[in-house]
């Protein structure tokens, strides 16, 4: 892969891009709209246990995961923010083995302290969790472990698992082949499922961890100096250790900060190289 100076590549695509977040999300957003108009049949993904979904599959459950999550959190109304986020974001990605699915990074207005991300790529940070964070390159390991979450499907397997009742059902009633693969029932019981792992009982340890050693690496290829998120996740411990309520919500769905500094310490240990970038997070994020 071709490496340039990574402080160069972003400080000019602060100033080219111009994605305006709310916008961008009307759009997505419609879409689910559209596709629960035209959901009737699913013969297609009859045997959703074992169906491997097409990249345009999953982008259609990542919007209903993302609707999901917008009717949790509203969207921070920080253009700004949504712009740092999303050209970080993007940087990691494209170190990621998925370099060419369509992401979308953004920044969602809650004093909770999370991040979440969907099958088909869109990644949420709260404004609680950016409260946390000291540098870009803490950002950049938090959206790698995020990232890291839709490249090795995490939750499309959880989907997976959980619908293959509704799968099942589909295929007894379904009468004809049909573009449109979702019906209301599939998309609510997606919209469910995604919510629970998210929001409630968290994917496995193991997928935790993987995701924090992958996204490291992504964020370590991407030129940045990843390790500074141990101490992200112990500013998270001592929170959770002190009972505040706004990591309530991500102890209950992560392994302890001390499992995943003790998870991650191989790979940090010889990560003095790359870039904090703390000064560039302060101009951006104040
Ligand atoms: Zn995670």
């Amino acid at each position: 892969m071709i490496r340039k100076p990574l402080a160069l590549v972003i400080a000019i695509s602060l100033f080219a891009a111009a994605s305006v977040a709310q916008a961008q999300w009307r759009d997505i957003l419609n879409k689910v709209d559209a596709n629960k108009d035209k959901l009737k049949k699913g013969a297609k993904v009859a045997t959703a246990a074992t169906h491997e979904f097409s990249e345009e599959e999953e982008t259609d459950i990542g919007r209903i995961v993302a609707a999901r999550i917008l009717a949790t959190y509203p969207l921070s109304s920080s253009e700004k923010l949504q712009k740092y986020v999303t050209l970080v974001g993007n940087t990691v990605a494209a170190y990621s083995p998925r370099p060419a699915l369509d992401w979308h990074f953004s920044v969602l207005d809650s004093t909770v302290v999370n991040a979440f991300s969907t099958p088909g790529g869109y990644i949420f940070v709260t404004t609680g969790a950016l409260t946390e964070m000291h540098s870009e390159a803490e950002l950049a390991a938090v959206l790698g472990h995020e990232i890291a979450h839709t490249t090795q499907k995490h939750i499309l397997a959880e989907i997976k698992r959980n619908n293959v009742t509704a799968a099942g059902l589909d295929l007894a009633q379904s009468t004809a082949s049909s573009a449109s693969w979702l019906n209301d029932d599939m998309a609510r019981k997606i919209g469910q499922t995604a919510y629970e792992k998210l929001f409630t009982t968290g994917l496995s340890r193991q997928d935790e961890l993987e995701a924090d050693r992958l996204g490291l690496g992504f964020a370590t290829d991407a030129g940045y100096r990843a390790s500074a998120v141990v101490g992200f996740l112990e500013s998270l411990g001592k929170l959770s250790r002190e009972g505040n309520g706004s990591v309530r919500q991500f102890t209950a769905t992560h392994p302890s900060a001390d499992d995943r500094i003790a998870a991650l310490r191989p790979a940090v240990s010889r990560a003095e190289r790359g870039e904090l970038l703390a000064e560039r997070w302060d101009e951006w994020t104040r």
